[in-house]
């Protein structure tokens, strides 16, 4: 018998079981990581089918290898879907991930050194945008925006002053943790006004965007990068949409500048996702995401724990506990609600005075539960949960009805059938 007919439980029941049980995790706990999602489970066929033993260097139609008609229909077929969802003239589906989007984005068009202006990590940005951790921090010449610690919004007039004062390269927009839509309209302005390139990264909104409920940049920015695990529900990767002008460079600063062969399995399941995504089903989906933040953002407020901006435009909200729980850090608040079956993570927040491993702040989304099924009364009470368990950190009573209702919200709202 061939491996490919053997089965995983028989040939490997170590890794088995690990499966197994993230299977009972992810269907027993409220997963409101504002980054996660469940796919489909046609999703999940494409991803573990046998694309992953070609490789497909190259891109469709110029391949280094022999053999490559059918990773040419589906590289094409996620191309193509992914222009008819953002309207972009040019897509890269082959970025292993979001990180390696926006890597590419850089190499196309920026030299070491070069300079980029991006929105802290502490206001919500990203690692890839220039933090010192980070390549994009080591190799080129970085400066950081903020939102205003007064609204919690960007303040675009201090953008602009800013880029006037630092003559960046490049404007990169988009975050992890800003609960409002970006004025990616504005960005291109002040881009233009320097000179600089405009990357939009939509790593968290991809599906917002492509449903239409949050606004496009594609059109605006110079670049736009995604991952397509989170929001769009297509398995995890990223993406790049860029003009026909900087097609060329982009498609190079991938393949060979920064990767090798294609991960052939998640562009085939990039492909079934963006499908999906294109059904009218997808905008329902998209309009409860955003729905459903705004039911927890109101929630939380009318519990006197108002969440950074006053709410949001989106699919999460950031908690910053300093001032409603003074004595819980991000990281406690975290472990209290994972105790109860409730999995958020920790997050610094703007004005930071925590490590990154401890915080001041919990950020909580809702693209996965929305996926399970979670309506507006569902969602009510996950935020009345939420409020309970915090309030309550070290009573057990409170823990065990809490991670009742957890399980009874679980079961009712199954991820897979
Ligand atoms: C998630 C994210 C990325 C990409 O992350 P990967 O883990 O590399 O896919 C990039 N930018 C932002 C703003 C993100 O939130």
């Amino acid at each position: 018998m061939t491996t490919s007919h053997s089965h995983l439980q028989e040939t490997d029941p170590a890794v088995a079981e690990a499966i197994a049980g993230e299977e009972r995790r992810q269907e027993n706990n409220l997963e409101m990581i504002a980054s996660e999602n469940h796919v489909s489970e046609a999703v999940l066929e494409a991803q573990g089918s046998v694309m992953t033993n070609k490789y497909a260097e190259g891109y469709p139609g110029e391949r280094y290898y022999g053999g490559c008609e059918h990773m040419d229909t589906v590289e094409n077929l996620a191309i193509d879907r992914a222009k008819q969802l953002y309207g972009a003239e040019h897509v890269n589906v082959q970025p292993h991930s979001g990180t390696q989007a926006n890597m590419g984005v850089y190499f196309s068009v920026l030299e070491p050194g070069d300079r980029i202006l991006s929105l802290d990590l502490n206001h919500g940005g990203h690692l890839s945008h220039g933090h010192h951790v980070n390549f994009s921090g080591q190799l080129y010449d970085v400066e950081q925006y903020g939102v205003d610690p007064d609204t919690g919004y960007i303040d675009y007039d201090a953008v602009a002053a800013q880029a006037v004062e630092f003559d960046p390269d490049m404007i990169v927009s988009g975050s992890s943790a800003y609960p409002r839509e970006f004025d990616f309209e504005r960005l291109s302005e002040i881009a233009d006004e320097v000179g600089a390139y405009h990357l939009a990264d939509i790593a968290h909104v991809t599906g917002l965007v492509a449903a239409g409920v949050h606004v496009n940049p594609v059109g605006d920015a110079d670049f736009v990068t995604g991952s397509t695990h989170k929001t769009i529900r297509a398995g995890r990767g990223g993406m790049i949409m860029t003009t026909d002008e900087h097609a060329e460079a982009v498609d190079k600063a991938i393949f060979p500048g920064g990767q090798g062969g294609p991960l052939m399995h998640n562009i085939a399941g990039k492909a079934v996702g963006f499908g999906e995504a294109l059904e009218p089903e997808f905008v329902d989906y998209a309009e409860q995401v955003v729905a459903n933040a705004k039911t927890l953002a109101d929630v939380f407020t009318d519990a006197g724990m108002a969440p950074v901006s006053g709410g949001t435009d989106k699919h999460l909200l950031l908690l910053d506990l300093r001032e409603s729980h003074p004595d819980l850090t991000g990281e406690e608040a975290e472990d209290a609600l994972d105790d109860v079956g409730i999995t958020v993570n920790k997050n610094t927040v703007p004005g930071e005075t925590r490590s990154p491993f401890v915080t001041s702040g919990i950020r909580v989304g809702t693209p996965a539960l929305t996926t399970r099924g979670f309506d507006d009364d569902d969602m009510a009470t996950v935020g009345e949960l939420i409020v309970e368990r915090l309030n309550n950190p070290d009573d057990p009573d409170v823990a065990a009805s809490v991670q009742d209702e957890v399980d009874h919200l679980c079961a009712k709202n199954p991820v897979y059938e």
